[in-house]
């Protein structure tokens, strides 16, 4: 874990003043990290059945991606609006800078998935609450939550659903 803290970049006042932001894209790059991450995220998620893990546009994608591989399972995108070309669901929520929309498609769920929501970094958990909404309406089997970086300060975890087991790598 070392190893890929070592590699993480913070950018400070990225978006927007104020923002120390937690780039990723300096462990995915580095052959040695980007195994690691799969490795470890997978060993959470082994015998508990997972069908679809879904990753959250666009950083979510990455982690979310290597998951699904590794655990055998299928892989679906939340997305922002007007991105995906069939029938969707929507959710608006606010965010650490902003307010946002995102979209999942209706039949990429179903009652018989077992489901790991996954997002590169929690913040103030407006993102995930809002994907956890709409995956929840498309009543899966269960659903388990899931990042690589939690930036514990910002209390991201408190919004979610108590009954819903919350999973990081790296807490700040
Ligand atoms: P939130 O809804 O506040 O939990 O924000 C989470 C989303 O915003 C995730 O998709 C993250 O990729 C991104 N994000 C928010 N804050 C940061 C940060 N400090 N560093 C990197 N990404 C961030």
């Amino acid at each position: 874990m070392e190893y890929i803290k070592s590699k993480i970049r913070d950018v400070v006042d990225f978006p927007q003043k104020g923002i120390i932001f937690k780039d990723l894209t300096t462990v995915f790059k580095d052959p040695r990290a980007l195994h690691i991450i799969g490795w470890d995220l997978s060993q959470l998620y082994r015998d508990k059945g997972v069908t679809k893990v879904v990753g959250i546009e666009s950083r979510g994608f990455i982690g979310g991606s290597i998951l699904a591989f590794e655990l055998g399972a299928g892989f679906v995108p939340v997305r922002k609006p007007g991105k995906l070309p069939a029938d969707t669901i929507s959710a608006s929520y606010e965010k650490e800078y902003g307010t946002d929309t995102i979209e999942i498609h209706r039949d990429a769920i179903t009652e018989n998935d077992v489901v790991v929501l996954h997002d590169d970094v929690l913040a103030t958990g407006g993102t995930m609450l809002a994907a956890y909404n709409l995956v929840k309406s498309l009543n899966p089997k269960k659903i388990y939550i899931n990042f690589i970086i939690e930036l514990t300060a910002l209390k991201g975890r408190d919004i979610l659903p108590e009954e819903v087991e919350v999973t990081s790598l790296i807490k700040y």
